[in-house]
């Protein structure tokens, strides 16, 4: 079967995903001299260009800010000279013993996969977005995160909200909506917020429709039966993040157990790790797997 395919196209491993998941595993396979094609489909380093302060992984004693962390873990990955391409996985299959990965410009074959594709935004789906204001409505801060002078209202109340908001603060006025009074974010990053003076934070404030304003949004809540409006420039939804494994086809979903149990797919990092999504444990996951594939390969 393996001739019907292009061979430059036939690879023993590929990653789905560069984030600290992906790029552990691939900087631990080179270190063992096994070759692996890692596949992103936006930059190396993943959700952390979202992060306002990683405070939590060893050997940053001060904290060091998401964008830092990621321009160390890029220098990082590029001194290992992995096979890298910058494409989108839009489909992985599984046909006679090998899976297909499309993309939207290739098709690569492989023996193992490993995906690491991290996790998507919850949408907000409560009503209907207006299309006038569909550029100013964001599920992540990465691509406003150099603002300046806006007023940025953040729904949701988990640590992503807050952690937003810190980021978004330094130069702008954020308004955090949480919809009941539950805070579920790390008590420091509430502590920090309460503690700046650009975040106000408001409580039982129930988004119930968005439109087009003179500013850019206006957002109206319910507060105890009354109607409350807020004109922001820019709204973000930080309600909760799923698994991003659309790219799967029925021929991987179908045996999915079989092939996890056979080691020839590994999930790994925030895509399998429920509530304990963290840097740390993705990258420990990058190098486990990388292990176990060393010791396959070892076997054969
Ligand atoms: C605001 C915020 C603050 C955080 N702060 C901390 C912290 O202080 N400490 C901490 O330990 N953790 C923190 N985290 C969590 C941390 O960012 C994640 O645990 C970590 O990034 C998970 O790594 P990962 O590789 O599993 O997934 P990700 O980092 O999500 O990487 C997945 C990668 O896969 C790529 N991808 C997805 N789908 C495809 C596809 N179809 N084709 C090709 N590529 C694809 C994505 O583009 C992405 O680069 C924070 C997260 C957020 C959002």
């Amino acid at each position: 079967m393996k001739n019907l395919y292009n061979s430059i196209n036939q690879k023993s491993i590929i990653i789905i995903g560069g984030g600290p998941a992906g790029t552990a595993c691939a900087i631990q396979l080179k270190r063992y001299d096994i070759s692996a094609l890692l596949i992103e489909k936006s930059e190396i380093g993943g959700l952390l260009i979202n992060a306002n302060r990683v405070e939590n992984y060893l050997g940053f004693p001060d904290g060091i800010s998401g964008e830092g962390l990621i321009k160390k873990i890029q220098t990082h990955y590029k001194k290992n000279e992995i096979e890298t391409c910058f494409e989108n996985v839009v489909s992985l299959e599984y046909i006679e013993n090998n899976f297909i990965v499309r993309t939207e410009k290739n098709k690569y074959f492989s023996e193992i996969v490993v995906i690491a594709s991290g996790t998507k935004p919850k949408i907000f789906e409560n009503q209907k977005i207006p299309v006038a204001i569909i550029n100013k409505v964001f599920y992540e801060i990465k691509n406003i995160r150099r603002s300046q002078n806006q007023t940025i209202g953040i729904i949701g109340a988990g640590d992503a909200a807050f952690d937003y908001a810190l980021n978004l603060s330094k130069y702008n006025k954020v308004i955090i909506f949480n919809k009941n009074k539950t805070i579920k974010c790390l008590p420091l990053l509430f502590r920090q917020s309460l503690n700046s003076t650009n975040i106000t934070y408001l409580e039982n404030r129930k988004l119930i429709r968005l439109s087009e304003s003179e500013k850019g949004i206006r957002a109206k809540f319910i507060f105890f039966n009354k109607d409350e409006g807020y004109l922001l420039d820019y709204i973000i939804f930080a309600i909760g993040r799923e698994p991003e494994l659309d790219f799967l086809h029925s021929s991987v979903i179908n045996c999915y157990d079989e092939l996890l149990k056979n080691k020839k797919l590994f999930v790994i990092g925030d895509v399998k790790n429920g509530i304990t999504r963290q840097m740390s444990i993705a990258a420990g996951d990058g190098v486990k797997t990388a292990m176990i594939i060393k010791d396959m390969k070892n076997i054969k």
